[in-house]
């Protein structure tokens, strides 16, 4: 099974609320912008020359809040009941 249809397995409930901000004024100056790389659900992609995230898709690995090395990253749970159900249906 691919990753593209482990991920269509999952439930969102996806929260007003957001639980992961960037600032993006530090990831203008971010040369390696590694949580392009590291984050598994592309939330993060890059528009118009800038880091543009996302927060909806998240699958909360942390995976970006400990590839960041520049403190860009302010990373919370979901609140309960919301984020990520994961292997639904
Ligand atoms: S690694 Fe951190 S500072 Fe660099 S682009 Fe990503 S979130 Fe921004
Ligand atoms: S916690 Fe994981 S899935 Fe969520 S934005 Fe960070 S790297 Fe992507």
């Amino acid at each position: 099974m691919k990753v593209e249809d482990k991920l269509a397995l999952n439930k969102f409930e996806v929260d007003r609320e957001v639980h992961i901000r960037v600032d993006e004024q530090i990831c203008d100056r971010c040369e390696p912008k590694d949580c392009l790389y590291v984050c598994p659900a592309e939330c993060y992609v890059i528009r118009d020359g800038h880091v543009t995230f996302s927060y909806e898709g998240c699958l909360e690995c942390g995976s970006c809040r400990f590839s960041c090395d520049r403190g860009a990253i302010t990373w919370v749970n979901p609140r309960g009941g919301f984020g990520i159900c994961y292997q639904y249906g």
